[in-house]
């Protein structure tokens, strides 16, 4: 399957007559189902991808086709789409159906990509492993003892094992280049604002984003042109116009790019990826670019301010969750009351539970000063210091993880290891600006290691141009 994994191999393959787009989806839900062990998938759209492939196929044939015509793409069930179930990967959401389809889904459709499923997550995003899904994790294609990675570990793990050829996930903190590291694809997190939010359920509403998980960088171009730009249904999506990113990846000249030797350092940082790190700085100043280490005193600091800040929004985001206007009801209950609090209690796994008491705790009036307020301020110094780094750097260069994918159960006992686990991918949602996560090599147990390339605000363009650039150069190493 994989010549089938770009967009644009497809794409020329049916134009030339060579592939079928009904048989296509067919070979899909083949390997969809020799695969459900990996348990990505929570639910397949079967008869409808193969419905829809042949409705493009004649649009195709007639020239009418939209952009994304030959793609077949999986959503994180944390995206909803009209008249399909969506829960979040929660106990609570249990046999809800969206009324609307997010802004993000729309726009594929409209391009005709065929959606032929929704993946497995981690619950209400809220993890590192896809080990919080009240579906159960999800396994790693490349070995099965280890995790996908996570929230988006559903999505990553699609791709990976040739499931369908692009999905998209969601990052507040990592969750889109985390697993993509872990499992040897291509992840990007877009600016704040860049892509709409309008129907994604929300974690921490001034950090979430949408972002596409793909086997190539040209992919998540054309995926990123279709879903970003202004959405009257999302404030805080931005007016700047989209670049056609698919049609701009050539890198010209020579660029500068910062590395951080704090990240280099850093304690648990596997030496596997170190090494990795540096072939790849050496390789950058072989070909003539400068890559040199700027300090960033604040690395102590973004795991904590960005768990204060994204529990504090999180308790507040997730209080809609009553047992009255969504999902699970308990059967127990036998007043308002206690509907609020057994359907929550018995519907909420416990990770979110932490969450939500956490985040109640740092928002509280006696506690609000020493840990939320305190937390935004830092926000802003990391804020600013990040872009102070790139206000004379193209990018900046980092793991995405300290490590290769671990085993299933090995982080589940201590969750402020797995916080840890955060280090180098919260300081771009803390700074709220692009960040990709790049499939550069294996480790000597054929585990993938991705490298990070975080841009400037809006920088888009730029990071997947030099991203693609990063790929080739790298290639065959
Ligand atoms: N692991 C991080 C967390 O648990 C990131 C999750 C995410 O980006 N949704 O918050």
């Amino acid at each position: 399957m994989e010549h089938h994994s770009s967009l644009n191999t497809v794409q020329a393959g049916i134009k030339e007559g060579r592939l079928n787009l009904k048989n296509l989806v067919e070979e899909y839900l083949e390997r969809i189902k020799a695969h459900r062990y990996l348990n990505a998938f929570i639910e397949v759209y079967e008869n409808e991808a193969l419905q829809r492939a042949a409705e493009i196929q004649d649009k195709i044939s007639r020239k009418k086709a939209g952009r994304l015509a030959g793609l077949i793409i999986g959503i994180k069930d944390l995206i909803c789409y009209r008249d399909h179930h969506i829960s979040a990967g929660s106990k609570i959401l249990e046999n809800y159906k969206s009324i609307f389809s997010s802004t993000v889904v729309e726009r594929l459709l409209a391009e005709d990509a065929i959606i032929i499923g929704r993946l497995n997550c981690d619950e209400f995003a809220m993890g590192g492993s896809n080990e919080n899904s009240w579906f159960g994790p999800v396994k790693n294609y490349a070995d099965n003892t280890k995790v996908s990675g996570g929230s988006s570990g559903g999505s990553a793990v699609a791709v990976q094992a040739g499931l369908c050829m692009a999905a998209l996930g969601t990052d507040t903190g990592g969750s889109v280049r985390q697993p993509a590291s872990f499992c040897g694809v291509v992840g990007l997190k877009p600016t704040y604002g860049r892509v709409s939010r309008h129907g994604i359920v929300a974690y921490a509403s001034s950090f979430d984003q949408v972002g596409p998980l793909t086997t190539s960088v040209e992919d998540a171009a054309i995926i990123m042109e279709v879903i970003a730009g202004k959405d009257e249904y999302d404030s805080t999506s931005s007016t700047l116009p989209v670049p056609a990113y698919s049609q701009h990846l050539n890198v010209s000249g020579k660029k500068r790019i910062a590395y951080l030797p704090e990240t280099l350092e850093s304690e648990g940082l596997d030496p596997e990826v170190k090494a990795l790190m540096e072939a790849t700085i050496k390789k950058l100043q072989d070909e003539g670019h400068t890559v040199e280490p700027v300090s960033f005193p604040y690395l102590d600091y973004v795991v904590p301010t960005y768990y204060i800040l994204t529990m504090a929004e999180a308790s507040s985001n997730l209080a809609r969750y009553d047992g009255v206007h969504y999902g699970y009801r308990s059967d127990n209950a036998t007043d308002l009351e206690s509907t609020y609090k057994k359907s929550r209690s018995e519907g909420f796994g416990t990770e979110v539970k932490r969450r939500i008491l956490l985040g109640t705790f740092v928002l509280s009036s006696g506690h609000y000063d020493a840990f939320y307020d305190k937390a935004q301020r830092v926000r802003r110094l990391i804020r600013n210091k990040t872009e102070e780094i790139l206000s004379y750097h193209d990018f900046i260069l980092l793991p995405t993880s300290p490590g290769p994918a671990f085993g299933l159960g090995e982080k589940t006992d201590d969750p402020v290891v797995m916080y840890l686990a955060d280090i180098f991918t919260v300081q771009a949602s803390l700074a709220g600006i692009p960040a990709i996560s790049l499939p550069l090599d294996n480790n000597s147990k054929n585990l993938p290691l991705g490298i990070q390339l975080i841009g400037k605000r809006f920088g888009e363009n730029e990071l997947l141009a030099f991203s693609k650039y990063l790929m080739d150069v790298t290639k065959g190493r």
